[in-house]
């Protein structure tokens, strides 16, 4: 039985008539003034665990958000049902925080939403030492790790509230807690006596399918066609252009989609999220700057034209879909252009040595979900530490991709990345490399000669596309790399094991079922 108080709130305050899963340990745990560290997917109720627990002890809630953008809707709509509820941000002014703060100091609040930025100023720091704190309530908590995927310098200031308040008890939330980025929170939170509550991860009403991509947008019209026919549902694609080019494309097939990206005026992307959130069965096609807080319980699919930079950033982005536990699809295209570009982002991205093999890990288990011939959520869920059955419903699951042994193809591709180097001096991308196997006489061949090398012509028993997926499983896989502007193809460490001590590879087929439904699509 849990404390009679708590479970009173939730039906007074909220209009619920029962907690969810562990909301109710959890709140009562912080209620009675306990640590603890919530890891929960995004949809699962964070919220309440300590909104609640805020209302029932005595003094203000100060709850630590990065999402300044959100943080007055939050804070209006728990206004609205009767919470006494402010916020300290960058953009207010001068008056209006004077006012909040004095409305906190004299415990006329329930909750205090506070901007990362805040804790920075030590007027803030002093306000929150002399204030009546109920509880402090870290949000998004994995912000406070270097290795996560969503690091902000910010948090690292969040240590000093237990400094300043060792009284006030803490409660640290996060969607995407992966075994490494949960130790680090630990840590760089002081939480090591906290109790752990663990959600589980799964959204079994959504199905995980990933495809070889193709021909990305027809892919995906006919996707939407045939198993979407006028639903709601977000589209993300990694650059603006992208964006703007496939909301048109949608459009002019017959498929209303709203483009979102950060390169529009603000006017127009608030139209835009109001009418996704309005209007029935429209598509909005975003950046992952789209989605941030969307509670919108129906969207049926999530489908992702470029491969997300992380598992943690595929789960976060998929889970949007299903809200309300009705089957839904995460649907994501992926091809070698994909590895090539991200990993081009990765070398070109700021920071030090350290914060780009972090991105490169990141990467290769992205990858290696993508090439994976097991059940995709088993293999999600085991990436956020949680053992599973192999669900049923997911495409490996309903059509088990074949296996084969690639060893031989393999060993073609490496030793030709091999000898365009040491014999000719020569590093190239996997569109001539692969032309040469295949024994292409195209002008830039001829230009270099490279019919004149012995692998040329020995790969001519796969297809363009059956070797594009070599290169890619390859890459996946460790056994290749590529590097450069031009995304070129250099072997590693491991590539040896393959060309000379017998190492076997084994590959994933690609289903060709879907090469066959994407030409029906009409233009
Ligand atoms: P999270 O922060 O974990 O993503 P939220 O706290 O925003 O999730 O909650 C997601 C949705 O679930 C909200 O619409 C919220 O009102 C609803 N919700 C949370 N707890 C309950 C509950 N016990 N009963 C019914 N609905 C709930
Ligand atoms: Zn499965």
């Amino acid at each position: 039985m849990g404390n009679p108080r708590t479970l009173d709130v939730l039906r007074r305050v909220f209009g619920y008539d029962t907690f969810r899963d562990n909301q109710q340990q959890i709140v009562d745990h912080v209620t009675a003034g306990g640590d603890a560290l919530v890891l929960m997917p995004t949809g699962g109720g964070k919220s309440l665990c300590y909104q609640i627990p805020a209302l029932v002890r005595d003094g203000v809630g100060v709850v630590v958000s990065p999402l300044i953008a959100l943080m007055q809707d939050q804070v209006e709509a728990l206004r609205a049902v009767g919470v006494r509820a402010g916020y300290l941000n960058s953009t207010q002014d001068p008056d209006e925080r004077r006012m909040v703060e004095a409305e906190f100091l004299a415990g006329e609040l329930d909750l205090l939403y506070l901007a990362p930025e805040r804790l920075r100023s030590e007027a803030t720091m002093r306000l929150i030492e002399r204030g009546p704190v109920s509880v402090f309530a870290i949000d998004e908590a994995h912000c406070v790790a270097q290795w996560g995927h969503d690091f902000r310098p910010d948090y690292l200031e969040l240590s000093k509230l237990s400094e300043r308040r060792p009284d006030v008890p803490r409660v640290a939330l996060t969607a995407t807690a992966t075994p490494a980025t949960r130790a680090e929170i630990t840590t760089r939170l002081g939480l090591e006596n906290a109790r752990v509550f663990v959600s589980s991860f799964d959204r079994p009403n959504i199905q995980y399918r990933i495809v070889p991509k193709k021909d990305p947008r027809r892919q995906l019209l006919d996707f939407l066609r045939t198993e979407h026919p006028h639903d709601a549902g977000i589209v993300y694609c990694l650059s603006r252009r992208s964006v703007e080019e496939t909301a048109e494309f949608l459009t002019r097939n017959g498929i209303e989609a709203l483009p979102y990206h950060a390169g529009l005026d603000s006017a127009t992307r608030i139209r835009h999220q109001a009418r996704f959130l309005r209007e029935e069965g429209l598509v909005v096609v975003a950046t992952i700057a789209f989605g941030m807080g969307i509670d919108k319980p129906d969207v049926r699919f999530v489908a992702h034209l470029d491969l997300p930079k992380s598992v943690e950033g595929y789960y976060q982005e998929t889970g949007r879909a299903g809200r309300d536990g009705l089957p839904s699809t995460a649907w994501l295209a992926y091809g070698l252009s994909d590895v090539v570009a991200q990993r081009r982002l990765i070398d070109t991205s700021e920071g030090d040595a350290a914060h780009r093999r972090r991105l490169a890990a990141h990467l290769d288990a992205m990858l290696a979900l993508c090439e994976t011939v097991e059940c995709r959520r088993v293999g999600l869920l085991a990436y956020f530490g949680q053992d599973s059955r192999p669900c049923g419903n997911c495409d490996t699951c309903l059509s088990p991709p074949e296996s084969w042994d690639g060893t031989v193809a393999a060993q073609k591709l490496l030793s030709t990345v091999v000898r365009l180097r040491r014999e000719r001096g020569q590093k190239f991308g996997a569109g001539q490399v692969v032309d040469i196997l295949r024994g292409k006489h195209t002008p830039k061949v001829t230009q270099h000669r490279h019919d004149e090398l012995s692998v040329f012509g020995v790969g001519s028993d796969l297809s363009e596309v059956e070797w594009r997926g070599v290169v890619r499983q390859l890459l996946a896989q460790g056994l290749l790399a590529v590097e450069g502007d031009y995304g070129t193809l250099v072997t590693t460490e491991a590539s040896d094991e393959v060309l000379y001590r017998g190492r076997t590879v084994r590959m994933r087929r690609d289903p060709n079922r879907l090469a066959v439904r994407s030409s029906r699509a009409t233009a």
